[in-house]
């Protein structure tokens, strides 16, 4: 099949040069596609829909299945004003996108705020401007968000890119082509392997999590005195994620674990315990696992992974590390020295990067703006 100029098929009153491809349809290139569409601009966003994990040891070990999105799985919790904001705001121009408040309680306070009962150690945090965005609603109403801002929508891997005559050639899975003359990489993890000249410090980590029952199914575990339901009814921790709320570790030890990431010449791994509701049901995390050579295609071995995670689980309160599962990895893209790459890339006309936040769901809602700005600008 040849190559189809993005946007031919519908193209944009400006013409289909002024399309831009985004490939990546995880929070990175959607948020990038409804800023655009909010100034007037045409997007063809490139790639699988976010999918919800199924059943199974491990969600990314399934061979010719494309890798989850890291926005998939996320807890999609956000700190401040600014970014429950910038979520509100997205809200009120794209309907509701899982945005909801979520009272933080963190765990790991020494002596003696540590030693009291975790309902009190709870008043700690109780002013602070904590909210989430529930990545379960998220990915469920994206797909009528993006097509009400008439964001086309292609539901392809990309294989490769190639710079060429007229722009950048699309090689899609499908076997079909894409040529954009704009093309901005918000392909997370991914984006590594099509643009392997990419600077050194985007990079990426593998993260694990247990999925566990929601409301309905943990009743009735309870009825079946499996080690589960003594957790569910005793757990403080996760009680709280039940409410709504978002249990972490008052230290996250994931942050210098990526900033020392590229002088790393083994890997490692650390738990970061968590909780998190997710639709109806709770996130139990979370390992990361960070290295030299890691390849998006070859995820850890899920059963290593799940175990150290128990392991990590338990030192928080024993009985989170009995709950069921299942145990689900994806890959999450960040930048070693906490930069994110947002912009055109170097010495490479119309390739632009968009990936490696930290604190993404704070930080992507306003970068995509930035980025919006930049693009339409660049297009006169
Ligand atoms: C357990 C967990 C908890 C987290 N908690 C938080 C939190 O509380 N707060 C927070 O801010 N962040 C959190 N994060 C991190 C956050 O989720 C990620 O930083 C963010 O979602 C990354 O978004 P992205 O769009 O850049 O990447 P992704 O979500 O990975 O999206 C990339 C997309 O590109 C697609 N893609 C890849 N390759 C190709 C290709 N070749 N062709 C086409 N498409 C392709 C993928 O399928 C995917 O859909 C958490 C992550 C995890 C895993």
């Amino acid at each position: 099949m040849g190559p189809t100029t993005a946007g031919e098929a519908e193209p944009s009153a400006a013409g289909p040069d002024r399309r831009i491809v985004i490939v990546g349809a995880g929070l990175a290139g959607s948020l990038l596609a409804l800023a655009l569409a909010r100034r007037g601009l045409a997007s063809t966003l490139v790639g699988p829909a976010l999918g919800v994990p199924g059943p199974g040891p491990s969600a990314n070990a399934a061979e010719g299945q494309p890798a989850l999105a890291a926005t998939a799985l996320s807890y999609g919790s956000l700190l401040g004003r600014a970014a429950a904001r910038a979520w509100q705001e997205l809200e009120r121009q794209h309907g509701p996108l899982g945005w909801q408040p979520a009272p933080l309680l963190l765990h790991g306070w020494p002596a003696p705020l540590g030693l009291l009962p975790v309902s009190l150690q709870g008043l700690a945090t109780a002013a602070l401007a904590f909210s989430r965005v529930d990545t379960v609603a998220l990915a469920a109403a994206l797909p009528a968000a993006l097509a009400a801002a008439g964001v086309e929508r292609q539901e392809a891997m990309v294989v490769r890119i190639a710079a060429g005559a007229g722009g950048w050639r699309l090689s899609l899975a499908s076997g079909g082509e894409l040529l954009a003359v704009q093309l901005v990489l918000a392909a997370g993890a991914g984006s590594r392997s099509l643009w392997p000249e990419r600077p050194e410090r985007l990079r990426f980590s593998w993260a694990g999590v247990l999925v566990g029952a929601g409301d309905r199914t943990a009743a009735a575990a309870a009825g079946s005195g499996s080690p589960a339901s003594g957790a569910w009814g005793v757990s403080p921790w996760l009680r709280h994620a039940r409410r709504g709320g978002i249990v972490q570790p008052l230290g996250w030890q994931r942050p210098a674990l990526e900033a020392r990431s590229d002088r790393l010449e083994r890997e490692e791994w650390i738990v970061d315990a968590g909780l998190a509701p997710w639709g109806s049901r709770v996130l139990l995390g979370q390992i990361s696992l960070v290295g030299p050579d890691l390849d998006p295609q070859c995820p850890p071995d899920p059963a290593g992974m799940e175990q150290r995670l128990r392991q990590g689980l338990a030192a928080l309160d024993p009985r989170l590390a009995a709950w069921p599962g299942p145990y689900c990895q994806v890959a999450v893209p960040y930048a070693s020295n906490g930069q994110p790459l947002v912009g055109p890339a170097v010495g490479r006309p119309g390739l632009w990067l968009f990936s490696g936040f930290r604190a993404a769901f704070s930080t992507v809602p306003a970068q995509a703006e930035r980025l919006a700005t930049e693009l339409q600008a660049a297009l006169g």
